[in-house]
């Protein structure tokens, strides 16, 4: 694992942006394996996914929850990557709401070439209503997962292990990573599941 404050190289990746899409007849043809990401608002899904890439890719946004489409990337030629829409709005617009569901349920259930989805967690935050909803439907669909714990630069090193064993509970036996998209640290854990796990 790696440490915050540990200087860490990130190899660039090649990618190109395909599409926004609302909906399946927006979805671009599956002709990679897929690996969505998904998160609450602003538990830095974006600054995840341009850490990754080591690239800006993705908006960093200010105004959270603002993304309301399924964003998809092509990584390295392998691998599609799908943005999808942050949740756990502010506003409680219940048709914002039912319009996240509808996408993501739809998008879990038809997307023959999804191969795992990451799920992108504030480690200082717990396991929710919406984290579990997410769980079941992934379960249901048997599509694997992990949880990258971001933001890990915000603790020190025993209160972050504290937060993991806590969330570990909630999740059995899911992988677990801890990450920080700020300091770039995790990205070659989250790379093995990407390319040799998945
Ligand atoms: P999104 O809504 O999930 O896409 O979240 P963003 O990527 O837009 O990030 C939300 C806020 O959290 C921004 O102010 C980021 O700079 C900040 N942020 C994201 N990742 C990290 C991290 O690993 N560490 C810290 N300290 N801040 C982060």
């Amino acid at each position: 694992m790696d440490l915050p404050g540990r200087t860490v190289y990130i190899a660039t990746m090649k990618v190109k942006f395909l599409t926004s899409a609302l909906d399946v007849k927006g979805y671009p043809p599956g002709l990679m394996p897929e690996v969505a990401v998904v998160g609450r608002s602003n538990a830095g899904k974006s600054s995840f996914i341009n850490a990754l890439t080591n690239q800006k890719i993705a908006k960093v946004s200010g105004t959270p929850g603002k993304t309301r489409l399924l964003n998809f990337f092509e990584l390295d030629e392998k691998l599609y990557m799908v943005d999808m829409p942050g949740y756990g709005f502010a506003t409680g617009d219940r048709q914002e709401v039912l319009g996240w569901l509808n996408m993501c349920e739809t998008y879990f259930r038809e997307r023959k070439t999804l191969k795992g989805v990451l799920l992108i967690m504030d480690i200082r935050r717990g396991w929710e209503e919406e984290e579990e909803m997410l769980k079941g439907w992934l379960d249901h669909n048997k599509i694997p997962f992990a949880v990258l714990l971001n933001k890990s630069d915000k603790l020190s090193r025993s209160p972050m292990l504290n937060r993991k064993q806590e969330i570990a509970k909630s999740t059995g036996d899911v992988p677990l990573v801890i990450v920080s998209a700020a300091k770039k640290t995790g990205m070659e854990d989250v790379k093995a599941f990407l390319f040799k796990k998945w």
